[in-house]
């Protein structure tokens, strides 16, 4: 793909468009690698929207230690570096989840009022997954805070929730559901994070940290 033709989702306004480049920035590493040299090159392009004017960072790489298929594109791997929004690894999270989540992010800066029906909708499905079914969105948070699949440091939840309540009730006040949005998002984003992903995080680094020690003791022994 020529860098002439760059087609991403605005970070913005979420059109998915041709974006205009303004500027490009590509730091080459070459690192010796048996007779040859390995090539691991970070890419960094400031794109302008065609539709809302607003300016993006991206962020791309490849390596010669890579193989792609043909046609690959590079940007679809690649990263909003600015700017910056909470991500969440959604690769980590269980498909149902995964996929209401999605249907949220596919809104955001479209439809506020959907994108926090979806937003709810996928916390509703943490509390079913987690075995809390019964009573409103608040008991089945306040379940899981009981019983710990939730930290007790999260926040005032019931102010949150009526959160979503007001947010139906409001109408046409654009900057304050845009407000919310974020603040919805935000808290989503943690919950998801706890539940899901902080516990594989944190196996991966037991097992890994089991490994060095397994591979030191056997260099000790040896
Ligand atoms: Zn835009």
């Amino acid at each position: 793909m020529s860098e002439e033709n760059v087609i991403l989702t605005c970070p913005h306004c979420g059109n998915k468009t041709l974006m205009k480049l303004l500027n490009k920035f590509e730091k080459d590493t070459r690192i010796p690698y048996g007779y040859e040299e390995a090539q691991f090159v970070d890419i960094f392009e400031v794109f302008e929207c065609p539709v809302c004017k607003g300016f993006h960072l991206y962020y791309t790489n490849w390596s010669s230690e890579e193989s792609y298929p043909e046609n690959h594109d590079i940007y679809e791997d690649g990263e909003v570096l600015f700017p910056t929004s909470e991500r969440v690894n959604l690769n980590r999270l269980p498909i149902n989840i995964k996929n209401a989540y999605e249907s949220a992010l596919k809104v955001r800066n479209i439809d506020d009022t959907v994108c926090l029906l979806a937003l709810r909708r996928t916390l509703e499905m943490v509390c079913k997954d987690k075995g809390a079914e019964k009573g409103s969105l608040y008991d089945k948070l306040k379940k899981l805070q009981n019983e710990g699949t939730l930290p007790p440091l999260m926040g005032d939840i019931s102010k949150v929730i009526k959160d979503f309540g007001n947010m139906a009730a409001h109408g046409d006040d654009v900057t304050f559901d845009k407000y919310l949005v974020e603040r919805m998002f935000s808290f989503t984003n943690k919950i998801l994070e706890y539940v899901y992903i902080l516990p594989k995080e944190m196996k991966k680094a037991q097992m890994e940290l089991g490994r060095l020690s397994q591979e030191a003791k056997s260099k000790t022994t040896k």
